[in-house]
């Protein structure tokens, strides 16, 4: 080493020594209480939505093969200063705090159906809205089944439940609350139950088709003259044609076949437990994206947004184009891929 590069560098060592020496005899007491005052800030503004809101948040459009970028099934609807959610996959609570959604204000949660991908999130959503000042229960609404899983959930809870119970009662914060409100939807053939009224928001449940599930869900919600119909899982399924037609959004499940039966191949041909043959049976329980296009366009439905998207593509430009290759061949409208974190405006669109 010549002496100059030795000179500098006992200069920079002896610099970040200093720098080191300095930072440490500082007091971040402001910084961090900064940090910390923006954060209840948020929570603060987060739980005030506004009266008027009519806005969608995807808070997870992946699938049970879930990614960081995309978390497992989640839409949320904030409307009439409420958050509805339509579904909530693993991590939701998080997420949704996350993008600002108005998580005090949690106003019901209706489950498509009991995949494991669409209700692993709930407990924590429901124990953590409590838990953080929810003092009323909440509506929750699914197909056959979903009662009895709130209640398992309470049952899981116990301990947990008991302990809170004793410090937060002082708040008013009491553990019956926490899991109550929870009943199961029944709707019969083509027909569609209305599960939810509200200053003008219509919410009703009507049958999709999710081999080999007798109760699967979609919703479709009414509100200041718009119409947004979330499928749930589905395969290409009469439910929506009848409910989606001329739907101002259109919230679809979508499957790429080509990229998922090149997926089963590799998995395969290297001797993984999950087979070609599997691809096959996720295939035929779910709508491909040639088919979401012929049904868009026959409901004439003004966007389709696809989420659930299998597999869980990286949420790129030129991913999200070769995912939905074909589709503006065959559907008109406008055809948006959600990724986590992405807002929509319903009235704004
Ligand atoms: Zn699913
Ligand atoms: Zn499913």
């Amino acid at each position: 080493m010549s002496k100059a590069i030795k000179n500098i560098s006992l200069a920079i060592l002896a610099t970040l020594i200093a720098a080191g020496a300095y930072l440490y005899s500082q007091d971040f007491r402001p910084v961090v209480y900064k940090v910390a005052e923006k954060a209840v800030e948020k929570i603060v503004t987060d739980s005030q939505p506004r009266k008027d809101d009519f806005r969608l948040l995807f808070c997870g459009t992946g699938s049970p093969n879930r990614t960081p970028a995309r978390g497992q099934p989640c839409t949320a609807l904030v409307a009439n200063g409420k958050l509805f959610l339509f579904d909530a996959g693993e991590g939701a609570i998080g997420k949704l705090s996350e993008y600002g959604a108005p998580v005090g204000q949690l106003g019901g949660i209706f489950l498509t159906h009991l995949h494991s991908d669409h209700i692993s999130g709930v407990a924590e959503v429901l124990h953590n809205t409590w838990l953080y000042g929810r003092r009323n229960p909440t509506i929750i609404r699914g197909p056959h089944g979903t009662e009895a899983l709130i209640k398992g959930f309470e049952s899981a809870y116990d301990e947990d439940l008991t302990e809170r119970n004793r410090v937060l009662a002082a708040e008013n914060l009491k553990r019956e609350t926490v899991f109550a409100g929870a009943a199961d939807i029944h709707v019969e053939g083509s027909s569609s139950v209305i599960v939810h009224e509200e200053n003008g928001l219509t919410i009703r449940a009507f049958r999709v088709d999710h081999p080999d599930w007798h109760h699967a869900f979609g919703y479709r919600i009414e509100h200041k003259g718009k119409v947004v119909v979330i499928s749930g899982d589905t395969k290409a399924s009469d439910g929506i044609r009848q409910y989606a037609q001329g739907a101002d959004i259109l919230i679809h499940e979508a499957l790429n076949s080509e990229i998922l039966l090149h997926v089963g191949e590799q998995l395969e041909l290297r001797g993984a437990p999950i087979t070609r043959k599997r691809m096959a049976v996720i295939a035929e329980a779910h709508t491909s994206t040639l088919e979401l296009a012929e049904i868009a366009q026959q409901t004439a439905a003004k966007n389709l947004v696809l989420t659930h998207l299998i597999p869980a593509l990286p949420p790129t430009w030129i991913a999200e184009q070769f995912f939905t290759s074909g589709m503006g061949d065959i559907y008109k409208g406008n055809i948006i891929v959600a990724r986590d974190g992405q807002w929509i405006d319903v009235l704004g669109l």
